[in-house]
């Protein structure tokens, strides 16, 4: 069975524990703005996939604000190279992307890995040089694991989300009780 060590995770033995797996973090951040930005550049990332929905906005707020404008202002300087992916629409990928000035893929169907991988290639980026950061265990942890990528959680924005979203969500907390019951503290 496929399996991946994850960064500060106790393995463990079990099919359950095994299945949950897929949809662990390597890293866990509050927020956005709390990557660790050095750590992840000793680790070669080169490149950071964004999702958008309640990951680096609310899914109701149309554009970004000063502070993630300048966030990914940052994060370029730092020579990161960037990308949105997210699973929501055209128009409101479009309107989001505009002021970042970055790659922006919209309807991404994560977790499949088709778009994600189309956008490396565009980007120039390897897998293992690229993490994605996302807010949901069931689309952008599972779909960087699949791809290969270094996978971010970020606590959720709020907890406002769309109805689907809202669905997964009593599941993904079975998956962070044991990922966090895990963790090296
Ligand atoms: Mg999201």
């Amino acid at each position: 069975m496929w399996m991946k060590m994850h960064f500060g995770v106790r393995p463990k033995k079990g099919w359950y524990s095994m299945i949950l797996e897929h949809f662990f973090p390597d890293i866990f951040v509050k927020s956005v703005y709390e990557l660790p930005v050095e750590a992840l550049k000793a680790k070669g990332i080169r490149g950071l996939v964004f999702d958008i929905d309640n990951t680096v906005a609310p899914f109701d707020i149309a554009e970004p604000d000063k502070d993630l404008i300048e966030l990914f202002l940052f994060l370029r300087k730092q020579g990161f190279r960037l990308c949105i992916l997210s699973n929501n629409s055209k128009a409101r990928v479009r309107l989001f992307s505009k002021n970042l000035k970055t790659l922006a893929v919209h309807r991404a169907g994560k977790p499949g890995v088709k778009k994600l991988r189309q956008a490396l290639e565009k980007l120039q980026l390897l897998p293992e040089n690229t993490a994605i950061v996302g807010d949901q265990v069931f689309t952008d942890m599972w779909c960087g694991h699949r791809a290969g990528l270094t996978c971010i959680l970020t606590a959720p924005i709020c907890n406002r989300d769309q109805l689907a979203t809202k669905v997964k969500r009593g599941v993904e907390k079975l998956v962070l009780k044991e990922y966090f019951k895990r963790r090296w503290k």
